[in-house]
């Protein structure tokens, strides 16, 4: 007779949202046992983004439930396949936004695995390759991953620090590199939140000449402290104007709709406004702000495996790191309160310890 045998999965824990309008919870669900090429991480910290908080609330829509969430992992290598090259245990591997790719597509081969044609496999709110088994995050003691989509953590850095680039280091590092930002540029960087402090401090490690374009005063002297020569508070209309014509780029982080117009004028001709940040509502703007000097909207996605790895090497040789507040898992629900209503500074890491 026929058996199908089951594979033997690995018990684990972590905080999920059981549907859309529920609180994060603690959870208890089941990881795969490694493959060959597979590793296991103890997972050390995990960085809280606003793209948490959207997904956990199903503000982008197509959620899947129960989710756990978290997508800046930083953790200990417990276990490595049989074939794994790039690791050995008691290593520290990062997992960021992404854990599988179809590898075969053009953007694939290129290492652009986030606009992989055949649908890259997200860290959670995601199905593995197979269509049908879910994907969950970092918020969790451990995680099992393919090493082609974990990366090597260099030895300077405080680990707290570096989960967060797993996303927003990784989010504003690939349009800076990708528009080529740097010197004799001038930059707005619009929100400072977790991505926002995160553009600020690639911007003007790159050279740039950075204003911060915020709606919260009492961010200026953090703004200037992470590399911004100038800090515009944008609620004041009247802060506006001395800005028409001014920007080569602005790189939008902003988490809730907000008009572009006003920031699409400040744009010198040629100039980009790079959309980073996600509202979940359709966003507008004025055509007319376009057309006038030649400017263009775009938007652009984490990044790929090979430049997520040349930003954690150049965050090692530059000594950078996201500035973060240490919690407690138990009040990850109280984070997500105080990231909506903008008061993190700059981002809320979790403790794993505390799980
Ligand atoms: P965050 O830490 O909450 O920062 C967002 C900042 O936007 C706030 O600190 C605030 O800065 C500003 N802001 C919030 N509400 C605003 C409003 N109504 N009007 C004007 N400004 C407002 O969020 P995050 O983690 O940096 O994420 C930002 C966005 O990027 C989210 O939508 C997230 O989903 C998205 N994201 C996209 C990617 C990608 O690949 N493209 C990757 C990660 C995240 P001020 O106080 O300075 O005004
Ligand atoms: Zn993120
Ligand atoms: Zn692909």
């Amino acid at each position: 007779m026929l058996q199908t045998k089951k594979k033997k999965m690995i018990a684990t824990k972590g905080y999920a949202a059981l549907d859309a309008g529920s609180p994060l919870l603690p959870f208890s669900f089941e990881r795969r046992t490694p493959g060959p090429r597979d590793v296991q991480l103890e997972i050390l910290f995990c960085g809280v983004c606003h793209s948490d908080l959207h997904q956990v609330r199903n503000e982008w829509g197509r959620g899947i439930f129960p989710m756990v969430p978290g997508h800046e992992i930083v953790g200990r290598v417990a276990r490595a396949g049989e074939q794994v090259k790039k690791f050995s245990i008691g290593d520290v591997g990062a997992v960021g936004c992404l854990v599988d790719s179809c590898r075969e597509c053009d953007n694939c081969k290129q290492g652009l695995e986030q606009y992989c044609e055949n649908g890259a496999v997200g860290t959670y709110n995601s199905y593995e390759r197979d269509g049908k088994t879910p994907t969950y995050g970092g918020y969790s003691k451990t995680i099992i991953v393919h090493e082609d989509f974990v990366l090597k953590v260099p030895s300077n850095l405080a680990l707290e620090g570096v989960a967060p680039l797993l996303c927003a280091g990784i989010t504003t590092y690939s349009p800076l590199r990708h528009w080529h930002i740097g010197k004799g540029h001038k930059v707005g960087v619009l929100g400072l939140g977790g991505l926002g402090h995160m553009a600020v401090k690639f911007a003007s490690a790159f050279g740039a000449e950075v204003t911060m374009l915020s709606t919260s005063p009492s961010k200026e002297a953090d703004s200037k402290r992470l590399g911004a020569s100038k800090f515009v508070l944008t609620t004041d209309t009247a802060n506006l104007k001395p800005l028409r014509n001014y920007f080569d780029f602005i790189i939008d982080t902003v988490s809730a709709p907000h008009d572009y117009s006003p920031y699409l004028r400040m744009l010198n001709t040629n100039g980009v406004h790079i959309c980073v940040g996600a509202p979940p509502e359709p966003s507008q703007f004025r055509t007319m702000a376009l057309i006038a000097n030649r400017r263009s909207i775009a938007g652009s996605n984490i990044g790929g495996l090979p430049e997520t790895q040349e930003m954690l090497d150049f965050c090692s040789s530059y000594h950078i790191v996201s500035d973060v507040e240490v919690i407690d898992i138990k009040d990850i629900n109280a984070a997500f309160e105080r990231m909506l209503n903008g008061d993190v500074r700059y981002r809320f890491v979790i403790d794993m310890a505390t799980l």
